[in-house]
């Protein structure tokens, strides 16, 4: 890997960061608080949250097995997505490398930020090669995007060409995990130490269940994440966030429960879908949703629209002609799903 020094954007690195109020005095001590210019009335909800969101951080650090330093939250990981490329992709001369099909907002960033995206396909299979990802960068690429499980495609990306990107690129490989507590496959947080190349992101958005609080997770060494901190909004986590997510991790064991639940109706429903008559394939999925190739996604889609049932058509996207993806559900909305479908052209 190249020094992160180098890596990181001149202006980011020079940076002296705003100081908010609760950066300057976060200690428990105090009971009279006259700094920040808020409102002392309508408890609690009068006062900002913490820039640095401790206490949630210290509850993450306990079920995700890594220190404190090594979490940086956000408003969704999108947040953190964005940010990488602001931290350290100059725009209009850096570029990144992603697989493709992948998660859409990898793309939108870079366009947002002017930085050149460049994708490589996947093979027939939706694997990616570490070789042919790499030969797509050159002195000016400072990110390589990956998503295992991948979104649209719902596999994992095989291990080795993970290992193999992480030991090869001398840039930052920011891994997408927003789906791994779906799979069988480890998470790459336990690898945190060996690659310091390595940005992971994971989700309160999907397994736990929180997609309205908007929380994402980058995990990654020390020095990545203080520049991540370094460059956020100060208190870009709200307060009643930061206090859900909280509770959410002290319920940990229920979301274990939805998983497996969730992994019983993903092997019920993609088996129906086999035998299903407009159905031509069903791909293999390690996430709580699965792509299906049908006889014709548009008319699929909307004559499912029509019944209230809404999938996601991914007919435009590489790879996916004529793909629909749909996210499990309960049994109950899994058979409505089936029960509108068996009917299909009927
Ligand atoms: N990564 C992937 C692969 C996703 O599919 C999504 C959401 N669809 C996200 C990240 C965004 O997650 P969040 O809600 O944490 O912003």
């Amino acid at each position: 890997m190249k020094p992160l020094k180098e890596l990181t954007r001149p202006n980011i690195g020079a940076l002296k960061p705003y100081s908010s109020a609760r950066d300057e005095y976060n200690g428990a001590a105090a009971s009279v608080f006259l700094d920040a210019n808020e409102n002392p009335y309508n408890l609690p909800h009068n006062r900002y949250p913490d820039p640095m969101q401790r206490d949630l951080k210290k509850e993450l650090a306990k079920i995700k097995k890594v220190s404190a330093e090594h979490i940086f939250l956000g408003n969704g990981s999108d947040e953190a997505i964005d940010l990488v490329y602001r931290a350290f992709c100059v725009p209009g001369s850096d570029n990144v490398v992603a697989i493709d099909p992948t998660y859409g907002m990898y793309k939108v960033c870079a366009d947002v930020n002017d930085v050149e995206y460049r994708k490589v396909l996947l093979d027939d299979s939706y694997q990616f090669s570490a070789d042919r990802l790499l030969a797509a960068t050159d002195e000016h690429t400072k990110l390589i995007f990956l998503c295992s499980p991948n979104n649209p495609t719902g596999n994992d990306l095989l291990r080795g060409e993970i290992e193999k990107t992480l030991d090869r690129f001398d840039g930052l490989v920011i891994l997408d995990e927003a789906y791994n507590d779906f799979s069988e496959t480890p998470s790459f947080l336990a690898q945190l130490d060996k690659y310091p190349n390595l940005v992971v992101l994971q989700t309160f958005s999907k397994a736990w269940g929180c997609a309205a609080i908007r929380l994402g997770m980058a995990f990654a060494s020390v020095e990545i994440i203080a520049i991540l901190s370094k460059i956020k909004y100060p208190y870009n986590v709200n307060q009643l966030t930061q206090q859900q997510a909280i509770n959410m991790l002290h319920r940990y064991y229920e979301i274990e429960r939805w998983v497996s639940t969730l992994k019983e109706e993903r092997t019920y429903l993609m088996k129906a879908f086999t035998k299903l008559s407009c159905v031509q394939q069903v791909f293999h999925s390690d996430a709580n949703f699965f792509l299906t190739r049908v006889s014709d996604a548009g008319a699929i889609y909307h004559y499912l629209v029509d019944k209230g049932i809404i999938v996601r058509n991914r007919s435009s996207i590489s790879l996916c002609g004529n793909c629909l993806r749909v996210t499990v559900g309960t049994r109950v909305e899994n058979e409505q799903l089936l029960k509108a479908l068996q009917v299909y052209g009927k």
